[in-house]
């Protein structure tokens, strides 16, 4: 189990004013968040946390790299991030207080803050849409894999529309394939 511990910022017993942090993010921190779809990366993280006696404002300034998966081969894509994102804890009883996705309530009975999944909330943003080695960079072993999976997975779409009877509902998976492979 990765110990996320050092995320765990004990607020309540800081004084009002600015309070610095600097974590470093490798893999085993990824390794603790199964949802994201980032596996890997060499980042650091530097956190301003101003308390005032209303609200904590969190500046999170995020520098380093990400390991992505590329979208042809699926081979690894290092890619440089550099990001700054901001969060608001409020401090408040009022469960219908209305807050939009930057704040986060903080009832005042609480006394510490886990950082740890907006951290990964944040990094998992800089996640460019589209993932792709420079032209001519990708791994051809793999291409050449993926290739023959998407050949064989057309074969067994074949096979299943033989089988129905209405042809014209032709599912789009199918048509998406085709595509591909026609772009070759
Ligand atoms: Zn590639």
């Amino acid at each position: 189990m990765t110990d996320l511990t050092e995320y765990i910022i004990p607020f309540s017993g800081y004084k009002i004013g600015n309070h610095n942090f600097t974590f470093k993010i490798q893999k085993t921190f990824f390794d603790a968040f199964e949802y994201s779809e980032i596996k890997d990366g060499d980042l650091v993280v530097e956190l301003l946390l101003e308390k005032s006696e209303t609200m904590m404002i969190a500046y999170f300034d995020i520098a380093g790299e990400i390991t992505l998966e590329c979208d042809t081969c699926l081979g690894d894509v290092i890619e440089t991030v550099s990001k700054k994102y901001r969060q608001i804890y409020k401090f408040t009883d009022d469960e219908d207080l209305n807050l939009t996705d930057e704040m986060t309530h903080v009832s005042f009975k609480e006394f510490e803050i886990n950082v740890a999944p907006l951290i990964v909330e944040f990094i998992n943003l800089c996640k460019p849409n589209k993932v792709n080695h420079e032209e001519g960079k990708c791994d051809e072993e793999l291409t050449e894999m993926l290739n023959e999976y998407l050949l064989v997975e057309e074969h067994i779409e074949i096979e299943s529309i033989n089988n129905e009877e209405d042809e014209g509902d032709l599912d789009p998976r199918w048509n998406a394939l085709r595509n591909l492979k026609n772009k070759q």
